[in-house]
Protein backbone atom coordinates (compact mmCIF):
# COMPACT_ATOMS: atom_id res chain seq x y z
CA UNK A 1 0.00 0.00 0.00
CA UNK A 2 1.39 3.39 -0.96
CA UNK A 3 2.10 5.42 1.80
CA UNK A 4 -0.15 8.69 2.94
CA UNK A 5 1.75 12.13 2.67
CA UNK A 6 1.12 14.28 5.35
CA UNK A 7 0.31 17.87 5.00
CA UNK A 8 0.85 20.24 8.53
CA UNK A 9 0.09 23.21 8.00
CA UNK A 10 1.32 26.00 10.87
CA UNK A 11 -0.29 29.62 9.74
CA UNK A 12 -4.11 30.25 7.98
CA UNK A 13 -2.93 33.06 5.44
CA UNK A 14 -6.49 34.33 4.48
CA UNK A 15 -8.89 34.64 6.91
CA UNK A 16 -11.66 37.38 7.36
CA UNK A 17 -13.12 39.59 10.40
CA UNK A 18 -16.35 41.09 10.74
CA UNK A 19 -14.93 44.38 9.68
CA UNK A 20 -16.12 43.17 6.18
CA UNK A 21 -19.58 42.76 7.12
CA UNK A 22 -20.32 39.38 5.60
CA UNK A 23 -17.90 37.64 7.89
CA UNK A 24 -18.64 36.61 11.44
CA UNK A 25 -15.96 36.85 13.59
CA UNK A 26 -13.37 39.29 15.17
CA UNK A 27 -9.71 39.28 15.55
CA UNK A 28 -9.67 38.03 18.60
CA UNK A 29 -12.01 35.06 17.82
CA UNK A 30 -9.65 34.27 15.06
CA UNK A 31 -6.35 33.93 17.28
CA UNK A 32 -8.24 31.91 19.78
CA UNK A 33 -9.81 29.65 16.72
CA UNK A 34 -5.85 29.51 15.33
CA UNK A 35 -4.22 28.64 18.74
CA UNK A 36 -7.07 25.91 19.31
CA UNK A 37 -6.01 24.14 16.31
CA UNK A 38 -2.37 24.57 17.16
CA UNK A 39 -1.62 27.08 14.53
CA UNK A 40 1.83 29.37 15.21
CA UNK A 41 0.45 32.23 12.91
CA UNK A 42 -3.06 33.57 11.58
CA UNK A 43 -3.55 36.35 8.71
CA UNK A 44 -5.99 38.71 8.96
CA UNK A 45 -6.80 39.80 5.16
CA UNK A 46 -9.81 41.52 4.87
CA UNK A 47 -11.30 42.55 1.42
CA UNK A 48 -9.66 45.86 -0.14
CA UNK A 49 -12.04 48.87 -0.12
CA UNK A 50 -13.12 47.92 -3.41
CA UNK A 51 -15.44 45.38 -2.20
CA UNK A 52 -19.06 46.72 -1.53
CA UNK A 53 -18.68 46.46 2.43
CA UNK A 54 -15.27 46.23 3.29
CA UNK A 55 -13.40 48.33 5.33
CA UNK A 56 -12.07 51.41 4.98
CA UNK A 57 -8.01 52.14 4.07
CA UNK A 58 -7.59 53.73 7.01
CA UNK A 59 -8.67 50.07 9.27
CA UNK A 60 -5.41 48.78 6.75
CA UNK A 61 -3.13 51.95 7.89
CA UNK A 62 -3.69 51.20 11.38
CA UNK A 63 -3.50 47.35 11.78
CA UNK A 64 0.00 47.93 13.46
CA UNK A 65 -1.61 49.08 16.45
CA UNK A 66 -2.30 45.50 16.81
CA UNK A 67 -0.24 43.35 18.85
CA UNK A 68 2.17 40.79 17.12
CA UNK A 69 0.83 38.37 19.05
CA UNK A 70 -2.75 38.07 20.11
CA UNK A 71 -4.16 34.38 22.28
CA UNK A 72 -0.24 33.15 21.57
CA UNK A 73 -0.45 33.42 17.98
CA UNK A 74 1.43 35.79 15.35
CA UNK A 75 -1.30 37.45 13.88
CA UNK A 76 -0.12 38.59 10.39
CA UNK A 77 -1.58 42.08 9.17
CA UNK A 78 -3.05 42.14 5.79
CA UNK A 79 -5.06 42.77 3.05
CA UNK A 80 -7.16 40.67 -0.05
CA UNK A 81 -6.87 43.29 -2.54
CA UNK A 82 -8.88 43.01 -5.28
CA UNK A 83 -7.63 43.25 -8.77
CA UNK A 84 -9.57 45.84 -10.62
CA UNK A 85 -8.86 45.75 -14.48
CA UNK A 86 -6.77 43.56 -17.04
CA UNK A 87 -3.95 45.59 -16.31
CA UNK A 88 -3.94 44.13 -12.66
CA UNK A 89 -4.51 47.20 -10.88
CA UNK A 90 -5.11 46.68 -7.23
CA UNK A 91 -7.59 48.75 -4.99
CA UNK A 92 -5.44 49.61 -2.64
CA UNK A 93 -2.38 52.19 -2.78
CA UNK A 94 1.51 50.80 -2.44
CA UNK A 95 2.11 53.04 0.32
CA UNK A 96 -0.56 50.86 2.34
CA UNK A 97 0.47 47.78 0.33
CA UNK A 98 4.11 48.45 1.32
CA UNK A 99 2.97 48.50 4.97
CA UNK A 100 0.98 45.14 5.48
CA UNK A 101 2.68 41.94 6.35
CA UNK A 102 0.60 39.82 3.97
CA UNK A 103 -1.26 40.89 0.86
CA UNK A 104 -3.35 38.66 -1.12
CA UNK A 105 -4.55 39.53 -4.41
CA UNK A 106 -8.06 38.44 -5.85
CA UNK A 107 -10.46 38.53 -8.46
CA UNK A 108 -13.98 38.94 -7.54
CA UNK A 109 -17.31 38.82 -9.38
CA UNK A 110 -19.27 42.32 -9.33
CA UNK A 111 -15.42 44.10 -8.95
CA UNK A 112 -13.28 42.59 -11.48
CA UNK A 113 -15.11 42.30 -15.25
CA UNK A 114 -15.16 39.19 -16.95
CA UNK A 115 -12.86 38.98 -19.47
CA UNK A 116 -10.92 36.28 -22.36
CA UNK A 117 -8.53 34.17 -21.32
CA UNK A 118 -6.08 36.57 -22.77
CA UNK A 119 -7.14 39.34 -20.77
CA UNK A 120 -7.46 37.16 -17.50
CA UNK A 121 -3.83 35.91 -18.04
CA UNK A 122 -2.25 39.27 -18.87
CA UNK A 123 -3.62 40.84 -15.18
CA UNK A 124 -2.04 37.75 -13.89
CA UNK A 125 1.03 38.48 -15.20
CA UNK A 126 1.24 41.91 -14.09
CA UNK A 127 0.27 40.95 -10.86
CA UNK A 128 2.64 38.19 -10.59
CA UNK A 129 5.40 41.02 -10.87
CA UNK A 130 3.81 43.38 -8.45
CA UNK A 131 6.39 43.66 -5.28
CA UNK A 132 3.57 44.26 -2.77
CA UNK A 133 2.12 40.96 -3.43
CA UNK A 134 2.26 37.59 -1.74
CA UNK A 135 -0.11 35.42 -2.14
CA UNK A 136 -2.27 35.12 -5.65
CA UNK A 137 -6.24 33.92 -4.24
CA UNK A 138 -8.14 31.18 -5.39
CA UNK A 139 -7.53 31.93 -8.79
CA UNK A 140 -9.73 28.83 -10.12
CA UNK A 141 -12.58 30.64 -11.04
CA UNK A 142 -13.92 29.36 -14.31
CA UNK A 143 -15.02 33.26 -15.58
CA UNK A 144 -11.16 34.01 -14.68
CA UNK A 145 -9.74 31.51 -16.91
CA UNK A 146 -6.23 32.12 -17.83
CA UNK A 147 -3.25 30.42 -19.42
CA UNK A 148 -2.46 28.34 -16.57
CA UNK A 149 1.03 27.02 -17.89
CA UNK A 150 2.08 30.61 -19.03
CA UNK A 151 1.30 32.24 -15.45
CA UNK A 152 2.29 29.53 -13.33
CA UNK A 153 5.64 29.58 -14.74
CA UNK A 154 5.68 33.49 -14.18
CA UNK A 155 3.96 33.21 -10.23
CA UNK A 156 7.49 30.86 -9.75
CA UNK A 157 9.78 32.85 -11.26
CA UNK A 158 8.92 35.81 -9.15
CA UNK A 159 8.29 33.61 -5.92
CA UNK A 160 4.20 34.52 -5.67
CA UNK A 161 3.02 31.66 -3.69
CA UNK A 162 -0.69 29.98 -5.30
CA UNK A 163 -3.15 29.41 -3.05
CA UNK A 164 -5.19 26.93 -2.81
CA UNK A 165 -8.25 27.94 -0.77
CA UNK A 166 -10.52 25.37 1.04
CA UNK A 167 -13.32 27.91 1.10
CA UNK A 168 -13.70 27.77 -2.74
CA UNK A 169 -15.24 23.98 -2.56
CA UNK A 170 -17.73 25.07 -0.88
CA UNK A 171 -18.46 28.60 -2.42
CA UNK A 172 -16.97 28.53 -5.60
CA UNK A 173 -17.46 24.81 -6.70
CA UNK A 174 -16.90 24.90 -10.74
CA UNK A 175 -13.47 26.18 -9.39
CA UNK A 176 -12.02 22.58 -8.37
CA UNK A 177 -11.09 20.83 -11.19
CA UNK A 178 -9.38 24.06 -12.08
CA UNK A 179 -8.24 24.41 -8.75
CA UNK A 180 -6.47 20.63 -9.06
CA UNK A 181 -5.27 21.84 -12.30
CA UNK A 182 -3.48 24.97 -11.06
CA UNK A 183 -2.37 22.83 -7.55
CA UNK A 184 -0.62 20.30 -10.97
CA UNK A 185 0.86 22.94 -12.55
CA UNK A 186 2.69 23.99 -9.40
CA UNK A 187 4.50 20.81 -8.68
CA UNK A 188 5.26 20.90 -12.78
CA UNK A 189 7.16 24.44 -12.43
CA UNK A 190 8.00 24.43 -8.48
CA UNK A 191 5.49 26.78 -7.92
CA UNK A 192 5.09 27.74 -4.08
CA UNK A 193 1.60 27.27 -3.03
CA UNK A 194 -0.20 28.50 -0.18
CA UNK A 195 -3.18 26.00 1.60
CA UNK A 196 -5.56 28.35 3.56
CA UNK A 197 -8.95 28.42 4.54
CA UNK A 198 -10.38 31.70 3.58
CA UNK A 199 -12.96 31.76 6.51
CA UNK A 200 -15.28 33.85 6.94
CA UNK A 201 -16.26 32.60 10.99
CA UNK A 202 -13.54 31.49 12.98
CA UNK A 203 -14.47 27.97 13.43
CA UNK A 204 -12.86 27.28 10.08
CA UNK A 205 -9.47 28.29 11.07
CA UNK A 206 -6.75 26.07 10.25
CA UNK A 207 -9.51 23.47 8.28
CA UNK A 208 -8.12 22.16 4.96
CA UNK A 209 -9.71 18.64 4.61
CA UNK A 210 -10.73 19.05 0.52
CA UNK A 211 -7.16 20.83 0.05
CA UNK A 212 -5.16 18.12 1.57
CA UNK A 213 -7.45 15.12 -0.03
CA UNK A 214 -6.61 16.99 -3.46
CA UNK A 215 -3.32 17.34 -2.82
CA UNK A 216 -2.63 14.02 -1.97
CA UNK A 217 -4.36 12.66 -5.20
CA UNK A 218 -1.83 14.26 -7.21
CA UNK A 219 0.99 13.31 -5.14
CA UNK A 220 1.78 17.35 -4.32
CA UNK A 221 5.38 17.77 -2.62
CA UNK A 222 4.61 19.32 0.76
CA UNK A 223 8.23 21.17 0.93
CA UNK A 224 6.08 23.30 -1.76
CA UNK A 225 3.93 24.61 0.47
CA UNK A 226 4.88 27.81 2.44
CA UNK A 227 2.75 27.56 5.22
CA UNK A 228 3.72 23.91 6.17
CA UNK A 229 6.53 25.28 8.55
CA UNK A 230 7.69 27.98 10.54
CA UNK A 231 11.18 27.46 8.95
CA UNK A 232 9.49 28.06 5.06
CA UNK A 233 7.46 30.87 6.48
CA UNK A 234 10.02 33.03 7.72
CA UNK A 235 11.79 32.45 4.58
CA UNK A 236 9.19 33.22 2.41
CA UNK A 237 8.86 36.43 4.15
CA UNK A 238 12.24 37.12 4.32
CA UNK A 239 12.07 39.47 1.88
CA UNK A 240 9.80 41.56 3.77
CA UNK A 241 12.30 41.13 7.12
CA UNK A 242 9.57 39.16 8.51
CA UNK A 243 9.70 36.50 11.18
CA UNK A 244 6.69 34.62 12.57
CA UNK A 245 9.01 33.23 15.05
ZN1 LIG B 1 -15.39 37.49 1.67
ZN1 LIG C 1 -11.74 36.18 -2.06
Amino acid sequence: MKLQIEYAIIADLHCHTIASTHAYSTITELAQAASRRGLTAVGCTDHGTAMWDAPKSSYFGNLNDLPDIIEGVRVLKGVEANIMDFDGHLDMNDDILGRLELVVASMHGGIMPTGTVDECTAAWLAVAENPNVDIIGHSGSPEYAYDYETVIQAFAKNGKAVELNEHSYAVRKTSIPNCRRIAELCKKYNAPVSINSDSHYHEWVGLFPNCFKMLREIDFPPELVINSSVENMNKFLAKKNIRIV
